[in-house]
Parts: structure tokens; sequence; C-alpha cells
């Protein structure tokens, strides 16, 4: 057994004989690969926020949080950093407008952004306001986001782009707009929705304008590959296409056909796979130009990447910035017009997770560990009778910080095999249930002391022993929060999203760590994380401190999560609040929005039990237990209030001593 080099298990946490620096806690915790200058750990340990992207204003998200809870806002809480969203757009405008400058390219650059991915009215209206200078529009899916949407824009020169199956009733609104001169474009999905929705137009009188999605040879990358390619659910193939364009020219309406889409699928991992798509866009483009129609946008869609991890899997690792995204579309598509002699089309892109994902953080509590037992008092005289029990404690007794390697893989080894002697004579009715609980108190304690000291030493590899301690200690942190309501797809899909502490993070992280949600369901946990370690079944954090709150930011939440959320065991949505920042405020920050969490009478609203009823239904139960004399009147009035008082509660947990939260 040759302890060597670095062990790959702890690859990123410097040996316990270092002293613990910031950057430690940067690297474990890869702020800089996720955090895209937004997010960083101030010079206090904290987890700080840089809304506008540079170091020009900071605030620390401790304070954040200390002013909500002293606004009374219960965690957990989302809190939405408005700047971020503005940032973003304009760094995703700038970077086409970069990229349109050196190609030289003929078209401009028109994003609109897709609201499914996160259609909370103040995230779209912010995005529509940061985005005025370049027009920015919106993209919708479905007829309930098209109502959302459509009177949000009021500038004719800003898209409004409808995909997703249409019924008579979205078409005939979308065919409104037009007449009102919105610049409203359906995408046909099916070839006959486009015969319907000529149909239509032509009952309502109005001359159509729509575009067309077309099923790309190219196949899409990673996780939604398949929405992609010619078997994908979406789309025309390309002989549709050219019977709608055939059809089109017959009627004589030569720009009726405004747009060509396609959508890669969201996060694309590989650029290469946009490139060819790009490419193969288009050249239909220039095709159907060709043939006399005068289309004026390529719609590339989706799927610009964001990093949550780095080197995890496969999946989720961008292989390209935005710099390359914004290039091989702009020259792309350059490329194919110049080849092909066409006009350069106006570019759309329709950026949903790359636009929100990072503006903002859940905050949730940690509300304990369970840990293993650990030797709390002295063994009593009795339980040291049973002579495997006093061989136990005497390991125990003898195992100092110093041992070698040899004496303590041996005391493990001897412990384990003790332990099971015992577990077996338990079993049996020969070790009464006191000595049980000692051995395995016990055992954990030595188990404690031979993993320090294994982890003292470096190792590659490491030892089997080291592997099954290290797991075997790893503690469990309940957190007050469900995964179904916020973070569903890492359950659904195993995506990573960074998780760390906001405060201590100047302290050596000492424990490991797996997160546990309130919801009775064993898939209510956090299954892997973001880390430097080699090992992301655990996330390293500090051990709890009595009295101290302990809390974790779950950042890059803002894409998907929020609308996706699911209300498993009714835990329901959580508060959340929208900070802006502001170097005149004391603490770089205000706060402009409290919006409440929703509360026990909300969700159980939605599965049809209403306060009304249930009260009455509890009174008829409480009065026939005044009546059989099993509770005093003035008791039973009492237990009918508190159930009342229940209705506005949060769904999440509320520590013990705290205020009654507020209507
Ligand atoms: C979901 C979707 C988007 C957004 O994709 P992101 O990966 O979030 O950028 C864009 N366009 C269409 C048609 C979509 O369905």
């Amino acid at each position: 057994m040759n302890p060597t080099l670095a062990r790959p298990g702890t690859a990123g946490l410097p040996p316990s004989t270092e002293t613990w620096a910031l950057d430690h806690a940067r690297e474990l915790y890869r702020v800089d690969a996720w955090g895209d200058a937004f997010f960083a750990i101030n010079e206090l340990g904290h987890a700080a926020v840089r809304p506008l992207g540079t170091d020009e204003i900071t605030i620390d998200l401790t304070k954040v949080v200390a002013a909500l809870e002293r606004q009374g806002v219960p965690v957990p809480f989302l809190i939405r950093f408005q700047d971020i969203l503005r940032q973003r757009v304009q760094q995703i405008s700038s970077t086409f407008s970069a990229a349109i400058a050196d190609a030289a390219y003929g078209g401009r650059f028109c994003p609109v952004y897709p609201i499914k991915v996160n259609q909370l009215h103040e995230v779209v209206e912010e995005v529509l306001d940061a985005g005025k200078a370049v027009g920015l529009g919106l993209e919708c899916g479905s007829k309930a986001e098209l109502i959302a949407a459509l009177p949000l824009i009021n500038d004719t020169e800003r898209l409004l782009i409808c995909n997703g199956v249409k019924d008579q009733a979205m078409l005939t609104l979308i065919l409104s707009a037009q007449r009102l001169g919105q610049r409203v474009i359906p995408v046909m999905e099916r070839y006959s929705e486009f015969c319907e929705f000529l149909r239509l137009a032509e009952q309502l009188g109005v001359t159509p304008r729509l575009g067309v999605r077309v099923r790309l040879a190219t196949r899409g990358s990673g996780r939604w590959g398949d929405s992609t390619g010619t078997r994908s659910k979406f789309g025309l193939t390309v002989s549709e296409v050219l019977r709608l364009a055939g059809e089109l020219k017959n009627r004589g309406m030569h720009d009726a056909l405004e747009l060509v889409h396609f959508h890669p699928g969201s996060q694309i991992s590989d650029i290469q796979v946009l490139r060819q798509a790009v490419k193969e866009i288009g050249q239909i483009y220039a095709a159907l130009r060709k043939r006399e129609l005068i289309i004026r946008y390529v719609d590339v869609g989706g799927g610009l990447g964001v990093t949550y991890d780095v080197g995890a899997s496969g999946d989720e690792t961008l292989n390209y910035g935005l710099r390359e995204y914004a290039n091989a579309i702009v020259f792309g598509v350059k490329e194919v017009c110049v080849q092909q002699g066409v006009p350069e089309p106006d570019l759309v892109t329709e950026s949903g997770r790359a636009l929100t994902a990072h503006h903002s953080v859940l905050i949730v509590p940690v509300l304990g560990a369970v840990s293993r037992e650990d030797l709390k008092a002295p063994l009593a005289p009795e339980v040291l009778k049973q002579p495997r029990v006093a061989e136990l404690a005497n390991i125990y007794e003898h195992l100092q910080d110093g041992a070698t390697v040899e004496y303590l893989l041996e005391a493990i080894h001897d412990s384990k095999e003790i332990r099971g002697d015992l577990h077996t004579l338990f079993g049996l009715g020969y070790l009464d249930i006191d000595c049980l609980a000692a051995v395995d108190e016990l055992y954990w304690a030595i188990a404690r002391v031979v993993l320090s000291g294994l982890q003292k030493l470096e190792w590659n590899p490491p030892p089997d022993e080291l592997v099954e301690l290290e797991e075997g200690l790893t503690d469990q942190y309940l957190c007050d929060f469900s995964v179904f309501q916020s973070i569903l797809d890492h359950w659904a899909i195993g995506q990573s999203f960074p998780i760390m502490p906001i405060d201590r993070l100047d302290e050596r992280p000492g424990r490991r760590a797996r997160l546990v949600d309130l919801t009775c369901d064993s898939d209510g946990r956090v299954s892997h994380y973001v880390s430097a370690l080699a090992d992301k079944s655990f996330l390293p954090v500090q051990e709890l401190e009595e009295g101290t709150p302990y809390y974790l930011g779950f950042f890059l939440m803002g894409a998907y999560q929020d609308i996706l959320g699911d209300a498993h065991n009714l835990f329901g949505r959580v508060a959340e609040a929208h900070v802006y920042a502001d170097a005149g405020e004391p603490d770089n920050f205000w706060i402009e929005k409290v919006i409440p969490g929703a509360a026990v009478q909300d969700m159980l609203a939605q599965v049809q039990y209403f306060p009304n009823d249930l009260h009455r239904r509890m009174e008829e139960l409480v009065r026939a237990r005044i009546s059989e004399g099993v509770v005093r009147p003035s008791q039973g009035s009492e237990i009918l209030e508190r159930y009342r008082a229940c209705f506005t509660e949060t769904t999440y947990y509320k520590p013990f001593g705290s205020k009654a939260v507020s209507e």
C-alpha cells in the first residue's frame, strides 16, 4: 500500500495540512466555470453576485437574504436579479452585431425570446425592455402563450413568432393580429396546418404571412437531438416545403412566406451540429429565394447552451462560446448566400435558456443533518462486559492520530468483523439492544478516526477501505425545498445545477453531504453535484452549527425550472423577490418586489379541496367528538381555530418559534 500522488477522489480539495483559502472554495465549487462573470465568492467568504457581469457592482448574497428575512419573507425563496437578464440580452445582441460587422453581413439580427422558458410576466417585460434597441421580439408555442404575448408587443417591427400546433382559434387570432399590422408569423408545423391557414385567411379576407419549420437532415446533438432530424415530430419535409412554395406561387403570393425555421434542440453541446444545420437551412432559403419567394428571415431556433458544469457528462459540456455560436450562424448563412447569389436574410434566433438561466438563485435552508451515530457518552459498564464489545472499545482507545497506515487498516478490518459478529448475535437473541446500540456508536467512532487518518495521506488509487468509509460517513442534509417544485429537470433528465453554501466559504468544508428534500419520495434528493471532485455523488459542506441557519444557493435556476415545477406532496411555488443593482444603495441593491409563495389553501384548491367545505367537515367531526364527550366544547373550538389558521401557512417547513406568515 503505497501512498503516492494525488488521489483522484479528492482532486480539488487541498490536503488537510494546507490552510484553506478562498481560491480553494472557488475551485471546489467551480464558480468561475458556471458563474460566467455573474457569480463569485467575495473576500468575506460569501457568495456574491455581479449583476452587470463586471466588478463594477458586487452584491453580497447573504445581505440580500438578510434583507428579505427582515421583511418577513420566509425561506425557501427565489431571488431574481433583473439586471442579469438585461445583461444577457445585451451580451447576445452585441456579440451578434460584432459578428455581423466582421462578416460584412447584409441582414439584421432579430432575436426573439421563447416565453416557454420562463413566462413570468416580469421576466418577459424585462427582456422586452432590455431588447428594445435591437427590436427583440417574442416566440410562443401554445394558445395560452400567444394570448399572453400578443398585447405585449406594440411595435410593428418586433416579431411575434408562433410555433406549435395551432387550432382554428389560434390561427384566426393570428390573422386578426396580422390585420392589425402586428408582425406575427405563424410557423407552419404541418402541411395540413398550412392548408387550414390559407382557407381561414381567404374567409377573413386577410393577406396571410407565414413561416415554415423545416425538417432538416442534420440531427441535433445532446439530449434534445431527437427534436430535429427527418424523424422529428415537428416540421415539414423538404418535399412538403416545395409543395407549399408551389402553392403560394400559384396563388401569386410571392411574399407570404416570410420565414424559414428550424430548432436544433436545447443546450446544443457540439457547435459542429449547428454549423451543419445552418448550412442546410441556408441552402433551403437560397433555393426558395431563387424560385422567387421573397423570404425575409432565416430563423435558427434556440439551443444556445449554458455551462452548468464542466467535464461532467458529455451532454452538458459545450465546445463553443457565444462568439463562436454567433459566427457559426452569421458566417454560415453568408457563405451560402454568396455561393448561391441571393440576398442575405435577417437572422432570427430564439435563445431562451441562454437568456434566462443565470438570473435567478434559489435560497434553501438546511434543516438538519442525518449523520452516523457518534459516541455521545462513556459506555455503560454492563455493556462492556460483553467481551466482543470490550474488544471494540479497546481498538477505539488505542487508535491515535499518529497511527500508521497499516495500523489504521487493521483496526477497521478488525472492527468490521467484530461488528458483523455482534449483529449476528443480536439476530440470534444473544445480545441485548443496549449492546447493539453501543456497537454501532463505537464502530462509527472508529471509522471516523480511521478515515481522517487515511485522508491525511495522498493516494493513487485510493484503497477500497477509504472509499467505503467516505461513503459510509456521508451525511444527509435535509433541505427545506422540493426537488419536484424547484429543480424538476434534475429529477427528470438528470441535469446538474450548481449548488454552493452562500456563507462560510472561507472555512474548509469538512463534511460530505447528500441533499434530500421535504417530499416523501426517495427521488426527492440531489443525486449529483457540480464540484471539482472526481466523485460527484456528494457536496462538500460545512458542519451545521446549532442555532445558526445554514443556507445553500442553487444557481442558474432561471430557465425552465420555474414553470416545470410540479406540486408533488403539494409543495407550492416558493416566494420570490426581484432585486435590482444600484451603486447608490448601502449594499448595492434594492428589492423592487416580493411575490409571496403558494399557501396551503392555494395548493389544495388545485386538487379541488376548498376551505369552506373542509371547514364544514372539520366542524362536523369536532362537534361529534364534543357530543361524545371526547373533548370539551372550548377545546373543540380551539382545535378548529388551529385547523383554520393552517390554510394560509406556507407549504414549506417553518422553523419553530417563527412568526406566522401574514396573509
Ligand atoms: C424551446 C424552444 C426554444 C428555446 O430553446 P433554448 O434551448 O431554451 O434556447 C426555441 N425555439 C423553439 C421552437 C423551442 O421549442
